[in-house]
């Protein structure tokens, strides 16, 4: 039997690679649900491509008008804020690859947890804000949550042989450094957005490339390790390794450490989201080590990238400060897109957040949302 699958901001990034990867394998996967924001173009060519029973799209006026295109097909369009929710629950879906950009996935993954579904997820925000609900949920209704960010995959793959959670004594998540591995923060008060979009190893959506320049990306992934794998901060290590050749570590209380290596191709971690416990094989190029040459390591530099200290900060304090944490990040890396503030006023706004807080420890949807919001319109 085919797998059904919906696949989450099919038109960004990763939802784009995880259509190629899974067009390669008809035979186990059928593509039943396709969504984006706004981008109807590539929707309708994907809906001709792959032949979905359902689109759904967030922004009401461009959903309207791709209904209105792709009137006389078999394709059910949603629109509308709280579309994808919608979608989800009236479908027999069996994953649901999470690949929106932002806390616009939390809701769906909820929904889509709710009704026994299993997730992909690459969508970091929805763990960072809503961590600890999404878990409980999935644990309650038995769902399991396979992550794709390339981290999270490797260290999945390097902790699956582990019978006794007790024998890990540490993760250690790579870093590439991202474009402005060196700079001092006078270099770096003077960077444009086009530089920061210039990621050395990986070609990603604009948000996820911005995090990636300032380190947010990595304390994210601090926060999304955290939950997926249920470790403390301190269990958590971070190391900057600039050729993106080993994508994550596991280090066992016996000494051993169990690394996951590839090439840097986001179609390795997408494909084994689906496959697990089985690999299938990609179109990337062998890993060829002799080409690759010297694998390196430094610590990362938290003075002149903050971002990396806030969100180990934000993970220490507990409950709700994770979601000010990303929504503040969501809102400064938005405003640095448009130019309205420079690359080192990010953590500044962050952290200015982060100080009126009140903590709500264990928060609930309503809560997420609401914080979320709060914390956006606070920063203007
Ligand atoms: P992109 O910006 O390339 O794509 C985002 C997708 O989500 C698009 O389909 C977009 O639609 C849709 N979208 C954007 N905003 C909303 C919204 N408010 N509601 C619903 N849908 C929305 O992002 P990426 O693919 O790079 O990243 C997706 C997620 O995966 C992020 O959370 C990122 O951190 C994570 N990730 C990405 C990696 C990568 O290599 N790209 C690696 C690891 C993790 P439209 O095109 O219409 O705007
Ligand atoms: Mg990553």
């Amino acid at each position: 039997m085919k797998k059904k699958i919906a696949i989450l901001g099919s038109t960004g990034s990763i939802g784009k690679q995880a259509l190629d990867v899974l067009s390669h394998y008809p035979e186990y996967y059928e593509i039943v649900a396709i969504s984006a924001r706004q981008n109807i173009d590539l929707l309708e060519k994907q809906a001709d491509c792959f032949k979905p029973s359902a689109i759904a799209v967030t922004d009401c006026d461009r959903g309207r008008e791709l209904k209105a295109r792709l009137d006389g097909y078999d394709i059910k369009i949603y629109y509308g804020e709280e579309s994808l929710v919608h979608m989800i629950e009236e479908m027999h879906i069996d994953m649901v690859l999470v690949a929106v950009v932002g806390i616009s996935g939390l809701k769906v993954t909820l929904a889509s947890i709710n009704k026994g579904i299993d997730i992909a997820l690459a969508n970091k925000e929805t763990i960072v804000a809503g961590g600890q609900l999404v878990m409980e949920t999935a644990r309650h209704k038995g769902c399991s949550i396979i992550p794709v960010d390339s981290e999270h995959s490797a260290i999945f793959q390097c902790i699956n042989s582990c019978k006794n959670h007790e024998e890990i004594k540490k993760v250690h998540l790579t870093a590439s450094g991202g474009p402005f591995r060196g700079y001092t923060k006078a270099k770096l008060g003077k960077v444009t957005v086009e530089d920061a979009l210039n990621h050395p190893n990986w070609k990603m959506g604009k948000k996820v490339t911005i995090d990636s320049a300032t380190l947010m990306n990595k304390g994210l992934e601090v926060i999304e390790a955290k939950w997926l794998f249920d470790m403390e901060p301190d269990q958590i290590n971070v190391i900057i390794h600039p050729q993106s050749i080993i994508h994550s570590m596991v280090e066992y209380i016996d000494g051993a450490v169990i690394a996951q290596l590839g090439r840097a191709d986001m179609r390795i971690p997408i494909l084994y989201a689906f496959t697990f416990p089985r690999r299938f094989p990609t179109m990337t190029e062998p890993l060829d080590l002799f080409q690759t040459g010297s694998l390196t390591f430094e610590r990362p530099d938290i003075h002149t990238f903050p971002c990396l200290q806030l969100a180990y900060s934000a993970l220490t304090m507990g409950g709700s400060m994770p979601v000010v944490l990303n929504a503040a990040n969501e809102v400064a890396v938005a405003k640095f897109l448009r130019e309205e503030i420079s690359f080192n006023q990010i953590p500044v706004i962050i952290e200015k957040a982060m100080g009126k807080h009140k903590i709500l420890n264990n928060p609930k949807i309503d809560d997420i949302i609401y914080i979320d919001k709060q914390t956006r319109l606070s920063i203007g």
